[in-house]
C-alpha cells in the first residue's frame, strides 16, 4: 500500500479543464494521492481545486512542464484543438515520453489528428470520453471510452480507475470518441422521450412522481428516467430539482448530436431519432437555454 502511494505521488499529472466533470474528476486524483497541476480559464474552479491542495497554475504551459501524463476535460474540438496544436498550443512543452490522455467529447477526426501530431513528438495520447454524468465524476465510477493503442491504454489504467468503474478499449485512434457519440445519441433520444411521456401524464393530470414509479417498474424504464429524471421535484441531487443547473449542458448535447449527425453523413448511416433529437436541442438552446442541463428539454414540451 504504500509503496503503491509512494508511486502515485511521484507521477506528477497535469489536468487542464475543470469544469462540471474535470473539477470532479481531478478531485478524485487528489484523493488518491496523485500529485496535480491544473489550470482552468474559470478563477473559481482554480481556486476550488487549490483549496484541496492541487498546485493550480497560471497558465497550460505551466501546468505540463514536467508531467508524466497529461490530462484534458474541455468543451468540444476546438477547444482540444487549441490547446494542444494552437498558437500557444502544450504540445511542443509536453516532456518527453509523457502520456496524454484527452477525456473531452470530440470529434474521432480530430482525435486521430492529435493522435498522430501527438505521435510525431515522440508522445503517446489515447481518447477516454467518459459516460455517467456528473454523478459519476463525483464518486469516481465513470464509464471510461478508450480509443488508441493497448500499451498506452494499460499505462492509463490507474489513473482511470482512480476516477472511473469501468473501463472499454474501443479500438484504435478515434474509437473512443464513435462509442461515445453512438450513446450519447442514444441518451439524447432517451432523454427527449422520457420528457415527452412524463409530460403527457402530467398534462393528463397524473403525478409525475407516481408515473416514474409506474414507467421504473415497466418497459420504458430507462436511465434518464431512472437516474436522472427530468421532472422537478421527482428526485433529490439532479438538475431537474435545482432549477437544472449543473449537470450536463444542453449546448453539450447539441454538440454530441451533432457529432453524431457528421458520423452518419460521413458513413451513410441513417439517424432519422438522432436528427430529431438534434433539432429539438438546437431550437432549446435557441430559445435561451444552452447553459441549462439537457434534462431541461421537458420545458420544451411541458404545458
Ligand atoms: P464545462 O463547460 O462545465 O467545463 C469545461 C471547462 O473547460 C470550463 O471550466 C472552461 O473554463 C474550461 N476551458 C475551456 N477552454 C479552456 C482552455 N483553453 N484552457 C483551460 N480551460 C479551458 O463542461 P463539462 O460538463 O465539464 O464537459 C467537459 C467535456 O466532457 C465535454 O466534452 C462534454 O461533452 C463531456 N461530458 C460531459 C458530461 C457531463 O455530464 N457534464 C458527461 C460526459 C461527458
Amino acid at each position: 500500500m504504500q509503496n503503491n502511494t509512494q508511486h502515485k505521488t511521484q507521477q506528477h499529472i497535469a489536468f487542464i479543464g475543470l469544469g462540471n466533470m474535470g473539477a470532479p474528476m481531478a478531485l478524485n486524483l487528489l484523493k488518491q494521492a496523485y500529485t496535480l497541476k491544473v489550470f482552468d480559464l474559470s478563477a473559481a474552479a482554480m481556486k476550488l481545486l487549490a483549496d484541496a491542495g492541487a498546485q493550480a497554475v497560471e497558465s497550460a504551459q505551466q501546468a505540463v512542464a514536467g508531467a508524466d501524463i497529461v490530462i484534458s476535460m474541455l468543451p468540444a474540438s476546438r477547444h482540444v484543438e487549441g490547446l494542444y496544436l494552437g498558437e500557444q498550443g502544450i504540445l511542443p512543452q509536453i516532456a518527453d515520453g509523457a502520456l496524454i490522455i484527452d477525456c473531452s467529447t470530440i470529434a474521432a477526426q480530430t482525435s486521430q489528428k492529435m493522435a498522430q501530431a501527438a505521435q510525431a513528438r515522440g508522445l503517446s495520447m489515447i481518447d477516454a470520453p467518459v459516460s455517467g454524468g456528473t454523478g459519476g465524476a463525483q464518486a469516481g465510477t465513470l464509464t471510461f471510452i478508450v480509443g488508441g493503442d493497448a500499451a498506452s491504454l494499460e499505462r492509463a489504467r490507474p489513473v482511470l480507475n482512480a476516477m472511473g468503474k469501468n473501463i472499454f478499449h474501443a479500438g484504435t485512434h478515434g474509437a473512443g470518441q464513435t462509442a461515445k457519440i453512438c450513446n450519447n445519441m442514444l441518451l439524447g433520444i432517451l432523454m427527449a422521450g422520457t420528457a415527452e411521456a412524463l409530460a403527457l401524464g402530467a398534462a393528463n393530470g397524473l403525478d409525475p412522481k407516481v408515473l416514474s414509479d409506474i414507467m421504473s417498474k415497466s418497459s420504458g424504464r430507462n436511465w434518464a428516467l431512472e437516474l436522472y429524471n427530468p421532472y422537478p421535484g421527482v428526485m433529490d441531487n439532479v438538475p431537474a430539482s435545482r432549477n437544472y443547473q449543473g449537470g450536463f449542458g444542453v449546448d453539450l448535447m447539441h454538440k454530441d448530436l451533432g457529432l453524431a449527425a457528421e458520423a452518419a453523413l460521413a458513413s451513410q448511416a441513417a439517424t432519422p431519432m438522432g436528427e430529431l433529437v438534434r433539432n429539438l436541442y438546437g431550437m432549446h438552446s435557441k430559445a435561451g437555454a444552452g447553459g441549462k442541463d439537457f434534462s431541461s428539454i421537458l420545458e420544451l414540451l411541458r404545458k
